[in-house]
């Protein structure tokens, strides 16, 4: 997968491209990382990039002329690369987003800075992609996040073969709770299962964490896939163990509840 990131600021990818499973994702030659400054394709003696907004108004607008060369420039590179912009009004990136994107070739990622682009930079343009419902004052850290979230996908860019399997979201839950050493912190025990070495036993409770921790945290991704057999169990034996515990007796005794009710 080869990334090209067109940003007024390159200099803030370098680190980015220097750590982790990215940069070991390019040492295996699973990813190639650039960042490339659309002020190059700039013309003129000052290599203006940005200009007033038509209309009037405050701020600047990020010139057509530079932006469209530097996309085209990319594309030649790589012609099969989608190119993506930047935007607050995109589409909100997601795991399935993530996933479509990484069965790609390339990616040209456009961010934008200051008030935005020249909207007829739209026509060069595959996909316009938000991470959030937020404004950031450039797309840089977007074009980092999607580089991240895509590269984790890819074969090999991981330790292990199936962690990305496993990660949130991957099928539509969350993942189950972790622990590591030392087996008792600040008086909070890790689970017994997981020092029993019972690797039956723990992929049964990692599976019923998983399902309790998307109920609770994030009920929407149940209604995105049906919950199978196995599920269906966890919640029936877990819904029982609730309603044994919020007896009529616990509650009255629990005294009114947030809101004012009485605990009946
Ligand atoms: N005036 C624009 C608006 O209200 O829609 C916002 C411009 S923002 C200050 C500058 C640039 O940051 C955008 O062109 C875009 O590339 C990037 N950006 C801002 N928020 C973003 C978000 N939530 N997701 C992705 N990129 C974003």
């Amino acid at each position: 997968m080869q990334f090209t990131v067109l940003t007024l600021f390159p200099e803030l990818f370098a680190p980015f491209w220097d750590h982790s499973i990215i940069r070991r994702a390019i040492e295996r030659g699973i990813i190639t990382a650039s960042a490339v400054n659309i002020r190059d394709y700039a013309t003129g003696r000052h290599k203006v990039t940005d200009d007033r907004p038509y209309g009037g108004g405050c701020g600047m607008v990020m010139k057509p002329e530079p932006l469209a060369a530097a996309i085209r420039a990319a594309k030649e590179r790589c012609p099969a690369a989608e190119t993506v912009l930047f935007s607050p009004q995109g589409r909100v990136f997601d795991q399935p987003l993530a996933a479509a994107l990484a069965h790609g070739e390339g990616l040209i990622l456009v961010c934008g800075r200051y008030e935005g682009i020249d909207e007829r930079i739209g026509t060069l343009v595959d996909a316009e992609i938000s991470i959030g419902d937020y404004v950031l004052t450039g797309g840089e850290v977007a074009a980092m996040v999607v580089v991240d979230a895509v590269t984790r996908l890819l074969p090999g860019a991981l330790g292990g073969a199936d962690s990305a399997d496993n990660d949130s979201f991957a099928a539509d839950r969350l993942e189950h709770a972790q622990y590591t050493r030392p087996p008792v912190f600040e008086h909070q025990p890790v689970p017994e299962v997981l020092l029993s070495g019972d690797h039956a036993a723990i992929d049964r409770w990692r599976r019923e964490s998983a399902l309790i921790r998307t109920l609770l945290k994030r009920p929407d991704l149940l209604r995105h896939r049906p919950l199978d057999p196995e599920e269906i169990r966890i919640l029936q034996r877990w819904v029982t163990e609730v309603k044994e515990i919020v007896t009529t007796e616990n509650l009255s005794g629990a005294g009114p509840l947030p809101g004012g009710e009485p605990g009946r």
